[in-house]
């Protein structure tokens, strides 16, 4: 089980920001508020950066010896 925050998102039952995360367990994801309790079956609608998509690194290679 994993826990994964999400930037930005506000709370549907205490209305703090920056208190759901994502549990994920075997069968689905869950959105629950660490802060009331808060629990949702289902991800909420919330825009994750996602930064891999932006920048592509591209590692140096240098000439072997
Ligand atoms: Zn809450």
């Amino acid at each position: 089980m994993s826990r994964r925050f999400i930037a930005g998102a506000r709370c549907q039952g205490c209305a703090a920001e920056d208190t759901l995360f994502f549990e994920t367990d075997s069968a689905s994801d869950v959105v629950r508020c660490v802060d009331c309790g808060f629990t949702e079956a289902r991800p909420i609608t919330v825009a994750v950066a996602t930064p891999s998509e932006a920048v592509e690194i591209v590692p140096l290679k240098f000439p072997m010896t």
